[in-house]
C-alpha cells in the first residue's frame, strides 16, 4: 500500500538508519548489547530499531545515577528548576521530530502527537513552578518541630506505550526537581521518542542525572529488583503493577503505581444528549481509546439511552480513522498486535452475548492494527467489555433507572481511576460525582488532568499519586527535625 508522502519525508529526515537512537548512560550515548525492531502500528511493519540494554548496562546506569545524585541534590531547588525548564525548551525546539517519532511508533495522528509533545513541555513548566517548603509543625515553649522532605536517591521509572512522552517526561521532572537522579525504561513498543529526548537532554544536565535504558519486560523487572534504586515510579497495567510491587518488596522500595482504569461516566436524566455527545465521544475514543482514564463504561439514564447511543454511533461512523500521517485523520490504529487481538476477542465475546452494535464491531480491512470505532449496547455488567479494561476504540453504553443504581454499578469495579457525571444541574451532578470511588471525579467533562492537582487511582488503579506538591512528596522522604527551645 502507498503510504502518505509525509511519512516518507519524516523517515528521511529522521535518518534512523544512519543515526540510530542510543541508550543514555552517565551522560554518554551508548549502543545496546543488541537492537530490537520497532513496529509502526499503521503498517504492522518494523520501521526502525532500538537499543536493547544488557543487565550490565542497567547496572552501569544505576551506578552513574547513584554517583551523580549527591551533587545534584546539593544544588538549590531554584537551580534544578532552571535546568529542567531548559528541557521544556528542548521539547518545544524538537517538537516536530518528536511528534513524527510518536506517530510512527505509537500510531496517533500527527496533530495529536504534536499535542503530546507540547503537553509534556507544559506539564513540565507547571510542575517545576511548584515547591515543597519546610513546614513548621509546632513551635512553642518546648521547641520547634519542622517537617522537611529529602530526596530518596535513585528513582527507576517504567512507562507504557499509549503516551510515550507525556507519561515519561513528568516522571523525570518529579524525580529531578526533588533532588533524585533517575533511570528510565520506556515501553519496548514505543521507545524512540523517549530515547531521542533523553539523548538530547544530556547536553543540558550533569552526567548521570538522567539515564535511559530501553529493553523488554525482564529489564523492567531487573530495575524493580535493583538494590541501588530507592523508588519505582511505574505507569502501566494493573497486572504488571502487581509484579513491580512484588519485585520491589525485597528492598522495600517506595512506589508510585499509575495503573489501569475502567472509568465509568454517568449521564443523568436532565442531561442534553446533543450537547454532551461530542465531549463523551472524545473522552471515550481519543487516542483510539488507549488512555488509562478514557471513558470505558457509559451509564445512561433509560430515558436518554437511545438518543445517546444514536448520537455516539453517528460520530463513530463518521470519524476519520487511518494512518497518523494521512491528513484529516482523527483516530489511529491500536498500538500493537497483542492489544489488537485482545480488543477483537472482547468484541467476539460481546457478539456471543447478543450485544447490539450501533457502530463498528470489527477490524478495518486494511494493513495495520485498525479497529472500527465501536458503540455497543445491551450488555450485562459482567460481560468482558464492561468488566475488563478494553483499551481500544470500543464503548459499551448501559442503561439505568435510578441514580443510586448507577453509582452502585459504576463503583462495582476493582478499578477506580477517574469518573464523570453529566447533567444540566451541576451541583446535583457534583453530589453524584462525590460518591464515585475514584481518584478524580469530574462534572460534564472527563480526561481532565492539571499538573498542579494530584492525580492517582483509587482501589487497584494505583498507589500514591503524581503531580502537585503531593505527587512530588511521593518522590521524597518525610523528615521531621525536632529541636528544643
Ligand atoms: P504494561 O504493564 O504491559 O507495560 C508497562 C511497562 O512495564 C513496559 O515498559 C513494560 O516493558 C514493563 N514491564 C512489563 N513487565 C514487567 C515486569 N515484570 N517488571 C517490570 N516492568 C515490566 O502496560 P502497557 O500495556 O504498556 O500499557 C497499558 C496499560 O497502562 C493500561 O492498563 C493502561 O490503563 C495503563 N496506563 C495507566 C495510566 C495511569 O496513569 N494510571 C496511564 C497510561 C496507561
Amino acid at each position: 500500500m502507498e503510504h502518505h508522502p509525509m511519512r516518507a519525508e519524516a523517515l528521511r529526515t529522521l535518518r534512523l538508519d544512519d543515526t540510530p537512537l542510543m541508550l543514555s548512560i552517565d551522560g554518554q550515548a551508548r549502543e545496546g548489547e543488541s537492537r530490537f525492531e520497532v513496529i509502526d502500528p499503521a503498517t504492522a511493519q518494523p520501521f526502525a530499531t532500538a537499543p536493547e540494554a544488557s543487565l550490565a548496562q542497567l547496572d552501569e546506569a544505576v551506578a552513574a545515577a547513584r554517583r551523580a545524585q549527591p551533587a545534584w541534590a546539593a544544588r538549590p531547588w531554584a537551580e534544578r528548576r532552571q535546568k529542567l525548564l531548559a528541557l521544556a525548551d528542548l521539547l518545544l525546539q524538537d517538537l516536530e521530530s518528536l511528534a513524527w517519532l510518536i506517530t510512527l511508533e505509537q500510531g496517533k495522528p500527527l496533530p495529536r502527537a504534536r499535542d503530546e509533545v507540547a503537553r509534556a513541555a507544559a506539564q513540565l513548566q507547571r510542575l517545576v513552578a511548584l515547591d515543597v517548603p519546610v513546614e513548621t509543625l509546632r513551635e512553642d515553649a518546648q521547641g520547634r518541630v519542622e517537617l522537611h522532605h529529602r530526596p530518596l536517591g535513585v528513582v527507576g521509572a517504567i512507562t507504557p506505550w499509549n503516551m510515550p512522552l507525556v507519561l515519561c517526561v513528568p516522571k523525570i521532572v518529579h524525580a529531578l526537581l526533588t533532588g533524585n537522579t533517575i533511570v528510565v525504561k520506556p515501553s519496548p513498543y514505543t521507545p524512540l521518542s523517549a530515547l531521542r529526548f533523553a539523548q538530547r537532554a544530556q547536553a543540558l544536565l550533569p552526567a548521570g542525572t538522567l539515564n535511559m535504558v530501553s529493553g523488554g519486560n525482564d529489564l523492567g523487572r531487573a530495575l524493580a529488583e535493583h538494590p541501588d534504586i530507592q523508588k519505582i515510579s511505574f505507569t502501566g497495567s494493573a497486572a504488571t503493577g502487581r509484579k513491580v510491587m512484588a519485585s520491589s518488596a525485597g528492598t522495600l522500595k517506595r512506589l508510585t503505581l499509575e495503573l489501569g482504569g475502567n472509568d465509568a461516566a454517568i449521564v443523568l436524566p436532565d442531561a442534553d444528549p446533543e450537547a454532551i455527545a461530542q465531549p463523551l465521544f472524545n473522552a471515550a475514543f481519543a487516542n483510539s481509546g488507549q488512555i488509562c482514564m478514557a471513558i470505558k463504561r457509559l451509564y445512561v439514564h433509560e430515558r436518554l439511552h437511545g438518543a445517546v447511543c444514536e448520537a455516539l454511533a453517528q460520530r463513530a461512523k463518521a470519524v476519520a480513522v487511518g494512518g497518523g500521517f494521512e491528513p484529516g485523520v482523527v483516530l489511529g490504529p491500536v498500538q500493537n498486535a497483542a492489544q489488537h487481538r485482545i480488543v477483537l476477542g472482547i468484541l467476539d465475546d460481546a457478539r456471543e452475548r447478543g450485544a447490539r452494535f450501533h457502530a463498528g464491531g470489527q477490524a478495518l480491512d486494511r494493513e495495520g492494527y485498525f479497529i472500527a470505532p465501536t458503540v455497543v449496547s445491551g450488555l450485562a455488567d459482567d460481560s468482558r467489555l464492561v468488566a475488563e479494561e478494553p483499551f481500544g476504540p470500543v464503548l459499551p453504553v448501559l442503561s439505568f433507572t435510578d441514580v443510586d443504581e448507577a453509582v452502585q454499578r459504576a463503583n462495582a469495579s476493582p478499578y477506580g481511576l477517574t469518573g464523570s457525571v453529566w447533567g444540566r444541574d451541576v451541583p446535583a451532578a457534583a453530589r453524584v460525582a462525590a460518591r464515585l470511588e475514584v481518584g478524580t471525579a469530574s462534572v460534564n467533562q472527563h480526561l481532565w488532568l492539571d499538573a498542579q492537582i494530584p492525580f492517582g487511582g483509587a482501589k487497584q488503579s494505583g498507589l500514591g499519586s503524581e503531580y502537585a506538591a503531593q505527587g512530588l512528596k511521593h518522590y521524597m522522604q518525610a523528615h521531621v527535625v525536632n529541636a528544643p527551645a
